[in-house]
């Protein structure tokens, strides 16, 4: 499969001499296929030859080397594991943290391969899976192997098994590699290897090697030497109070522009409401900075070099993601405003310029004193090797300029070493639903006494397997105390969604609110990328002052009083019954593409749901049934899937207030666990606010259930159903909520 190589000796040789290529290359060269001059490609045989030898291998070497694109296609390639002799073929697997990478990186080896991507190449990720049987490489997301697991644990569709991007230790990559560590080498507990045949690899640009190589038995570290150019760190701490980074950050990209080199900019900030908010400071200013290229900035053919703001985050449109790869016209000096996803996953090329802020938004679960808790996205500092990794991103093509909106001193004692695995950090009640589905522990209580013949690279902390098996039992996914998974917990994990919201929708059986329930929990599932990113939001957030006041004004009439679930059934039943238009969404402001893979996960969860004998029928088909009653219905079937996140109104923190962390029942108080403390005051003592966007924003009720606590200026809620007596949390969650008041029961829909 190594057809048409084309040597760009040329660059090659400039780099052997030490001289930066330049930075606008021409067209023909951008669209250079199968690279033959990547640091991995002399190493070929070497590696081929190790993998042949043992069962894993770690392969460590920097972000553009070519280990994502051409390690799957040597193995391909090679007759030892070229997986068409076999019958039935096997597939070679590669998989990614990051829903976006999966598909990037699958559509630039269909690419250099020459086949059209779903053929021979493919990707799978949640809700949209481009393989077929003729796939021979497919790259997943970590969370789509691990499913694909629970068909079958042994991993027979598969010849090889590469698990990329292995620092990030991202829950579902730990939870395979003690799956795949099990396969190949064994059980803690004396198992044999039920897939002695199996490749694993397990790669990353920066890795603790020698944990990884220890976990693997002594598998062989297999580096591949850097090619990369020297950074300069310039510490840029900020100093205003209060401390806006955003801003801060707009600025230095400002201040680079001015400087006049050529060079495109790489920025990390946390999230895509940041990043807009960012894109949209940069393009306000843009009028001003071309006025200013006029005096310096000038692009090799003497045209002003202007700035060309690129969003990159995981909910962003495909073509959106192609054009962060695109290289820019002469005249434009690209500028990426990017989450972690640029860290290590994406290669881009051409980035001079790198502004790091040193934060990141991670998942942290937050255990309550009395028992459970919640997880919140919040925003941290990122570790000691993620900002050295950060800076490295400068100098791949040239030699490059890190500006850190931290000190020296930050960075050598605030941050730590490497990120906290999440498995040691964050929820973990849908991998233990997971584990017991697939049968390789008996019960939950066995993960906690290290049973199961589990090995795991960094064992779970054991205050979050209790809290999530005191929150799968409340859910009805557990049968109480031993802990054996029930028939509601085997279809809550044959839905690929968080067990709190697959507890909505078999709730929502109950309830007889099917249709609706399928409808909220696709649109909420619309966006959310497989890195700790919030649900998308369907609608449009234009840029432009007038446009956007309008977009506010329409988007307002939408909201429903209930909460976000209603006003996101509301907007999709519109949309139905427009024909599924296009022109309706552009004058509703609501985005095209959210509603059309809206609609396609509807479909997909619907399909999951109809395996078991239930009735599926919108609200009310049967017979006639207020709106307000089908509205009722819809938030009770949320408040059974989210009563751990109640909250509920308090005055004396401001309008919008809320105390999340306790049942409104008692006084509790939510400490983070693992030390980390939120940034903000308001959110370590347990106060959160609704988030503007909301449909509760406006009328902010008593008592309410959200799905996601985020952290971006202040601690908000998103998505929030309003419950409208207390009593329901008691009747639908009894597990979790004392009934207060046993003589009144609640008026939950019959
Ligand atoms: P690694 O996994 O070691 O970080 P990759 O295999 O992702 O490296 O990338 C190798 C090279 O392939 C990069 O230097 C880049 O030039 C090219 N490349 C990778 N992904 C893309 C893409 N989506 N579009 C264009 N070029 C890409
Ligand atoms: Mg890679």
């Amino acid at each position: 499969g190594e057809a048409g190589q084309t040597t760009s000796s040329q660059s090659r040789r400039r780099k052997e001499q030490g001289q930066p290529s330049p930075h606008r290359s021409t067209p023909n060269a951008a669209a250079t296929l199968s690279p033959s001059d990547l640091p991995i490609t002399p190493l070929r045989e070497a590696l081929l030859d190790l993998v042949h030898q043992h069962p894993v291998v770690i392969v460590v070497g920097e972000t553009g080397s070519g280990k994502t694109t051409q390690i799957p296609q040597y193995l391909l390639a090679d007759p030892r594991f070229g997986s068409d002799r076999h019958a039935p073929p096997q597939r070679i697997a590669c998989t990614q943290p990051r829903r976006v990478a999966a598909v990037s990186v699958a559509r630039r080896v269909a690419a250099e391969m020459h086949c059209e991507l779903g053929t021979r190449v493919g990707y799978s990720i949640r809700f949209d899976d481009r393989t077929s049987a003729e796939t021979r490489i497919a790259y997943l997301t970590d969370g789509m192997l691990l499913r694909e697991a629970m068909a079958d644990v042994r991993f027979s569709a598969y010849r090889a098994i590469m698990i990329d991007e292995a620092h990030e230790r991202s829950i579902n990559t730990d939870v395979l590699l003690a799956l795949l560590r099990r396969s190949v080498l064994g059980g803690g507990d004396g198992g044999a290897p039920d897939r002695p045949d199996l490749k694993v690899i397990v790669t990353s640009a920066t890795l603790n090697a020698a944990h990884f190589a220890d976990y693997f038995q002594g598998a062989p570290v297999f580096r591949i030497p850097g090619r990369s150019f020297p950074v300069e760190v310039v510490w840029r701490p900020l100093t205003r109070r209060p401390a806006d980074y955003v801003q801060a950050a707009v600025q230095q990209v400002r201040e680079v522009h001015a400087r006049g080199e050529p060079g495109d900019i790489l920025v990390f900030l946390t999230g895509q409401e940041e990043i807009e908010a960012a894109a949209a400071a940069l393009e306000r200013q843009l009028e001003d900075i071309s006025r200013a290229d006029d005096t310096g900035n000038t692009a090799p053919d003497g045209a002003p070099l202007r700035l060309g703001v690129l969003p990159a985050y995981a909910a962003m449109p495909a073509e959106q993601q192609q054009r962060i790869f695109r290289p820019a016209p002469p005249n434009i000096r690209k500028c990426i405003l990017a989450t972690n996803i640029a860290e290590a996953s994406l290669t881009i090329d051409g980035v001079r310029y790198v502004v790091d802020t040193g934060l990141s938004k991670q998942r942290v679960f937050c255990a309550t004193d009395g028992g459970g808790g919640v997880e919140r996205l919040l925003i941290a500092p990122i570790s000691r090797a993620s900002a050295v990794q950060r800076a490295g991103r400068a100098g791949r093509t040239a030699p490059g300029v890190c500006v850190r909106l931290y000190s020296a001193r930050a960075f050598a004692s605030e941050m730590l070493e490497e990120p906290v695995p999440e498995v040691q950090r964050a929820d973990v009640a849908s991998v233990v639903l997971s584990l017991l589905e697939m049968g390789v522990v008996p019960r939950a209580t066995a993960l906690l006494h290290g049973q199961g013949g589990l090995e795991w690279l960094d064992a779970p902390a054991e205050a979050l397997l209790l809290a999530a098996m005191q929150m799968l039992w409340a859910l009805r996914a557990l049968d109480g105390p031993s802990g054996s998974i029930t028939d509601v917990g085997r279809r809550m994990a044959a839905l690929p969604l968080d067990p709190r919201l697959a507890r909505v929708l078999l709730a929502s059986v109950d309830l007889q609110c099917v249709s609706e329930a399928l409808t909220a929990v696709a649109m909420l599932c619309v966006g959310s990328g497989g890195d700790s990113g919030s649900g998308g939001d369907v609608f449009l957030r234009p840029r432009h002052p007038s446009a956007q006041r309008e977009a506010e004004r329409v988007r307002a009439e939408w909201q429903h009083p209930a909460g976000d679930p209603c006003t996101l059934v509301r907007v999709y039943d519109a949309w139905e019954c427009s024909g599924y238009a296009d022109g309706w969404c552009a004058a509703h402001y609501v985005q095209v593409r959210a509603l059309q893979r809206a609609r396609e996960i509807r479909r997909q969860l619907a399909d999951i749901l109809r395996r078991w004998p239930t009735r599926t029928e919108r609200c009310g088909d049967g017979g006639a049934v207020t709106a307000a009653s089908r509205d009722a219905r819809l938030n009770a079937a949320f408040t059974a899937g989210l009563f751990a996140n109640a909250a509920r109104r308090c005055l004396y923190e401001g309008v919008g207030a809320y105390t999340v962390d306790a049942a409104p029942a008692t006084g509790r108080r939510t400490t983070c666990k693992d030390g980390r403390r939120s940034r903000s005051a308001a959110a370590a003592d347990g106060v959160a606010y609704i988030h503007p966007s909301s449909a509760l924003f406006h009328n902010p009720p008593p008592l309410l259930v959200y799905y996601e606590l985020v952290e971006t200026r202040r601690p908000y809620l998103r998505c929030c159903v309003a419950v409208p007596d207390a009593r329901w949390l008691a009747q639908l969650a009894p597990q979790w909520y004392r009934q207060v008041d046993a003589e009144a029961p609640a008026r939950i829909p019959p």
